[in-house]
């Protein structure tokens, strides 16, 4: 199933006739969290999935396009990201690079960035209004996960995922001798994850391990890969994460960029697609006001 966000925090499921409403369906004091309805959603699923696929099943559907689509989950409490995931990536930044030795995701772990920083398929990435700085996508294979996920083996690891999105990584470059701020901090201005354009089930998507991820500048393919070529595949990851701290439904791990990372420029539109997974667009913009401390 396709989950969808949109609009103010409302729920629907995407199917082939269009998107159908589903939020009537979800418990009535969700209306005071209403950011909320995913993660409460994934963690009743299994007495909630039947009856939100015979709603969507019988409709009525509406145009997406009519709709303003949220991030895929906007009330994920952790969002977690791989660095240095694809080997062919991990030099490419040559200067700007964060990465010494080579060191891949297994070395390096994980790091965060701020969940404030997600926006929905369809809206605008903003950057720094009038900065000289270099800020670039990433183009990544998101998974949310379903389950609570403390010190789980790999082997066992795949049972907590709940689904798939796609997910724009921005980043601003660091400038060495000029800006080389922390890589939490790069990663989080507002707007800077887009996740979207839906949430697909697990079920709907299948083998994860082997997904073709494309990404656009306008109309020049830039990043063509596949998840194979992870370096620390998603069972991995959440061994990884959860030998450290719990996992949450909903959370939202980002699995690494592959290769073909660059700029992005005001008035650019980038568009990312991973097979089964879906296609997310945003128009890049910039702020309307400088901020007091202007990067
Ligand atoms: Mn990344």
């Amino acid at each position: 199933m396709k989950l969808a966000s949109f609009d103010d925090y409302r729920v629907g499921v995407v199917t082939d006739a269009g998107l159908v409403d589903v939020t009537d369906l979800l418990p009535a004091f969700l209306a005071e969290l209403p950011a909320q309805r995913i993660n409460w959603l994934i963690t009743h699923w299994q007495d909630f999935r039947d009856r939100i696929s015979d709603r969507a099943q019988r409709g009525p559907a509406q145009d997406p396009a009519g709709v303003k689509l949220l991030p895929a989950n906007p009330g994920a409490s952790q969002l977690f990201a791989a660095p240095a995931n694809y080997r062919k990536h991990i030099g490419e930044l040559k200067e700007r690079a964060v990465t010494t030795g080579g060191r891949s995701a297994r070395e390096q772990g994980f790091f965060l960035k701020a969940v404030a920083s997600l926006t929905g398929s369809g809206t605008v990435l903003q950057l720094p209004k009038g900065s000289k700085r270099r800020f670039d996508h990433e183009s990544e294979l998101a998974v949310i996960m379903g389950r609570e996920a403390r010190n789980v083996p790999r082997e066992r690891a795949m049972e907590y995922v709940f689904g798939y999105s796609c997910l724009i990584d921005a980043t601003m470059r660091i400038e060495k001798g000029i800006g080389e701020e922390e890589r939490t901090m790069r990663k989080s201005f507002d707007t800077f994850t887009p996740l979207g354009p839906y949430l697909v089930t697990a079920d709907e998507v299948g083998d994860a391990s082997a997904l073709s991820n494309r990404l656009w500048v306008n109309d020049t393919l830039k990043q063509e890969a596949n998840t194979r070529d992870m370096i620390v595949d998603i069972p991995e990851l959440i061994e990884m994460i959860s030998s450290v701290l719990t996992l949450r439904p909903g959370d939202v791990i980002a699995t690494g960029t592959p290769e073909g990372v660059g700029q992005m420029n005001i008035g650019d539109t980038v568009t990312m697609e991973i097979e089964r997974v879906g296609r997310l667009s945003v128009i890049v913009s910039e702020y309307e006001t400088v901020a007091p401390r202007a990067y």
